[in-house]
């Protein structure tokens, strides 16, 4: 017999030839000829690309303005301090997300609440949101999960009523519709351009607000607090003589990342149609399997960007754990992934900020229970028949 990651190969055991990972950026021709555009241009940083970038990225989203940065998790540190969010604050946020924003609060010196979220769709709610308000409230951050929309109506009321500041994650909702407008173009949304998100610049991150000065204040906080200026544009560069208005932070886009985003943001849509299609064809072929559990969808209109594709394992009907369940898909070629394992049951959050199993019963049990199946734009539909082929010969052979 064979071993491979703990689990056993058997003899008759379907296989696909080659690994299908979870997912894998689309990188073509394009994109290597505006990288090596950019090289041989002499202009490295950010410069005329990045406010290319910024300027398609806005008009993309219907938003008034847009600020690139160095990934997702600078553009919410940047937020924190813009909102000059520190000891004393509390921020509402699930903890069933990427730990960045839980991270990012508690380097700010400030308080994560973690809400639940639904137990079918993993979007926070209006009405755990505002049970979790106190007077220290300073901030909610709602994260667009795996690319359907959080109520952004009641959220964005609630918060308002009460004076408290609103800025969606939205690292998986690029494309994503809520009722008839775009995620970034209301309001203020952190999006991100890491290799599994639905476009990428290798790392790379965009802020979006119709908040005119705390966009001047982001641009500032993105490179040292120096004062931006008129010159900025014309010389490509910030004028020698330019003073620290604020301490800020180092987390700008390079121009080599934004070309690449420019390429990646024309092939957005085609990318996102792929993904809904690949998408429609597992929730098709999942139909029958009533040991794994796609997500549900919220009730109200909305177009999903499909940045995951999570399911949840029916542990007791399957028999196996998740963690199981994800190493006999490995051991039959097939990537899955984690989106995203409970931040409030992770060791630093446990040991030091009092927080344990019980809190948040619906993030809990997703949490046990959740696995990404493959999902990117060039997968497919025949490689979602090999996942679904998997996926039943584990259950049968467990
Ligand atoms: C990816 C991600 C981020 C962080 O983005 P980076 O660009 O990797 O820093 C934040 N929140 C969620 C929900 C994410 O998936």
């Amino acid at each position: 017999m064979l071993y491979c990651a703990g689990t056993v190969f058997r003899p008759h055991m379907r296989m696909r030839a080659e690994f299908l990972p979870f997912c894998r950026p689309s990188i073509g021709e394009a994109e290597i000829a505006a990288v090596t555009g950019v090289l041989r241009s002499g202009w490295l940083t950010t410069g005329p690309k990045t406010a290319a970038f910024e300027r398609r990225f806005a008009e993309r989203v219907n938003a008034s303005g847009a600020t690139a940065v160095g990934s997702g998790t600078a553009g919410m540190q940047l937020m924190l301090r813009a909102l000059d969010i520190g000891p004393g604050a509390e921020v509402i946020t699930p903890s069933l997300t990427w730990v960045s924003t839980p991270n990012v609060i508690v380097l700010a010196g400030a308080k994560p609440v973690f809400v639940d979220v639904d137990r079918d769709t993993l979007l926070v709610t209006p009405q755990a949101i505002e049970a979790a308000i106190t007077p220290r409230t300073k901030l909610v951050v709602p994260v667009h999960f795996a690319g359907a929309p959080a109520d952004m109506g009641p959220i964005r009321s609630l918060a308002a009523e009460k004076g408290i500041a609103v800025v969606e994650d939205a690292a998986h909702a690029l494309g994503t519709m809520y009722r008839d407008e775009p995620v970034g173009s209301r309001g203020t949304a952190v999006f991100s351009f890491h290799p599994i998100k639905n476009i990428t610049t290798g790392e790379g991150g965009m802020i979006c607000t119709r908040d005119a000065a705390l966009r001047a204040r982001l641009h500032r906080l993105r490179f040292h607090g120096l004062a931006a200026d008129a010159h900025e544009r014309d010389t490509q560069g910030r004028a020698p003589q330019a003073e620290v208005m604020e301490p800020g932070y180092k987390c700008n886009m390079t121009d080599i990342a934004a070309a690449l985003g420019l390429v990646q943001l024309e092939r957005l849509k085609a990318f996102n149609r792929q993904r809904a299609r690949l998408a429609a064809h597992y929730l098709e072929r999942l139909a029958g399997i009533d040991e794994v559990r796609p997500l549900g969808r919220p009730p109200y209109p909305h177009e999903h960007a499909w940045h995951l594709f999570v399911v949840r394992l029916d542990v007791d009907k399957a028999g196996i754990s998740r963690d199981h369940f994800m190493a006999e898909l490995k051991a039959r070629n097939i990537g899955s992934g984690l989106h995203f394992k409970a931040v409030h049951l992770q060791r630093y959050y446990t040991e030091h900020l009092g927080m344990q199993r019980g809190m948040l019963p619906h993030t809990e049990w997703n949490s046990d229970r959740l696995c990404s199946l493959p999902l990117f734009p060039d997968m497919t539909v025949e490689d979602a028949d090999e996942v679904v082929a998997a996926i039943k010969d584990v259950l049968a052979s467990s």
